[in-house]
């Protein structure tokens, strides 16, 4: 197990113990948010890079070693993370990239890359014996958290969703018999809803940018694309950006791999925000502190990122500016047409959240932001099942064909194929 040393704020120079605190920094509120940090002295003597092998979990449970937990900590039976890492050689090509890679988190159990952190923050709830858990979401977070918790018969699950959330997510989040608010109102009042509730009613929070154990999990990501990588980590890696906890536990996981000498550098991190919610964009182009961050109505048809006051936003301007990355923003349309492109380079189906990180690793190569010589990791975030009203409006084609062969001859015939 990690030791942990110590939660820090990420504001202030606020210190606390792994139980003195359980969310935010009392002192900076919701916007101090907390590192989890070891000792990493003695985390460097006493693990071994090239000894994580085979032997170890196929899953992300391979660095509990790594994470703030007892080792004997109870973990979630359904198998997260260890997802695919596809070399992408077609899209290199397109692109005029050195290499690029796509780490396809749309294969985890409940198809995106919200798993990882719903998995640690139940292993979490069930060491401090906290059997009911909420979390306010645009969707995901909350299936993570609806199918991991039905995995658990000791704890009950409470969502807070937007009812405009795509069907495909309500009817993940009903069928993992969840209890289920939908929330006539933006994720933004969902969340402020959620928050509320879990104070008064003593339940454990899995609020993005408000449990620390969340950037913990999504930090797994980033220790696979090393591993995968037999350690060599990428010049860069794009993600799409919402509250910002995704890139967040990036950037961590890439600075533990620092701090224990495993990898030599910190790739720098794209972040594509949607045009129509581009709070966490416009503050880093302005030079905005996060207290600066207004928040603002969005739209966007990736509603995985849309966020109108980004929860995780301290954390994600720090780790765009401290990795000497860069946001981006791509419109809706661009996102629509990266959706089957992206899919017929790579064999890769994204919803529309995780398609925009490949607009945008686009839009970065055409403002000069990656150069041709450089590795890419592109994170695909979650799966296109999640959303496939939204996938038939960006492709054509499925002509009907009568039961025949002439009709079936004439088909074929107008598709150029015979
Ligand atoms: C949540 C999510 C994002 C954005 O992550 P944030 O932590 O909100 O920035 C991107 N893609 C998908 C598929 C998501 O579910
Ligand atoms: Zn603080």
């Amino acid at each position: 197990m990690a030791d942990v040393k110590e939660l820090r704020c990420v504001i202030g120079d606020c210190r606390f113990g792994v139980d003195e605190v359980s969310y935010t920094c009392p002192a900076h509120g919701e916007l101090g948010t907390l590192d989890i940090l070891y000792d990493y002295a003695v985390l460097r003597s006493q693990l071994d890079r090239d000894g994580l092998s085979d032997s170890l979990a196929a899953n992300c449970w391979r660095y509990k070693s790594l994470m703030p937990l007892a080792p004997e900590a109870k973990v979630p039976p359904l198998s997260v993370g260890w997802t695919p890492l596809y070399d992408a050689p077609r899209i290199a090509q397109k692109l005029g990239l050195r290499s690029v890679c796509v780490k396809d988190d749309g294969a985890n159990p409940t198809g995106s890359l919200k798993d990882r952190a719903s998995a640690l923050v139940l292993a979490r709830a069930m060491e401090l014996g906290l059997s009911t858990v909420s979390t306010a979401s645009t969707g995901n977070a909350a299936a993570a958290l609806a199918g991991l918790g039905a995995s658990l018969p000791e704890v009950d699950i409470v969502i807070f969703v937007p009812a405009s959330a795509p069907a495909a997510k309500i009817a993940q989040l009903l069928v993992y018999g969840a209890e289920v608010l939908l929330i006539e109102g933006s994720y933004d009042e969902a969340f402020d809803l959620c928050l509320e509730t879990c104070a008064a009613q003593g339940w454990y929070s899995r609020n993005t940018g408000v449990n620390p154990y969340t950037t913990e999990g999504k930090k797994t990501v980033a220790l696979e694309i090393a591993e995968q990588l037999n350690w060599r980590a990428p010049d860069v890696v794009a993600v799409s950006v919402g509250d910002g906890s995704i890139i967040s536990g990036l950037y961590k996981g890439f600075y533990d791999l620092r701090q224990l000498g495993w990898i030599d550098a910190m790739p720098r991190l794209i972040g594509a925000q949607a045009e129509g919610s581009a709070v966490l964009a416009k503050a880093f182009d302005q030079g905005l502190t996060a207290q600066d961050v207004k928040r603002e109505a969005v739209s966007t048809i990736a509603d995985s990122i849309a966020a109108g006051l980004p929860r995780d936003r301290a954390k994600a301007l720090r780790a765009v500016r401290r990795s000497d990355g860069r946001f981006v923003t791509v419109s809706d349309a661009e996102i629509g047409a990266a959706i089957p492109e992206f899919a017929q380079l790579s064999g890769v189906f994204a919803e529309p959240a995780a398609a925009a990180a490949y607009a945008g690793l686009k839009r970065a190569l055409n403002l000069g932001m990656v150069s041709s010589g450089e590795s890419v990791c592109i994170v695909s975030t979650g799966n296109g099942l999640k959303d496939v009203d939204r996938a038939r409006k960006s492709v054509s084609g499925g002509a009907r064909v009568a039961p025949n062969r002439a009709a079936v001859e004439q088909a074929l015939k107008s598709a150029g194929l015979i």
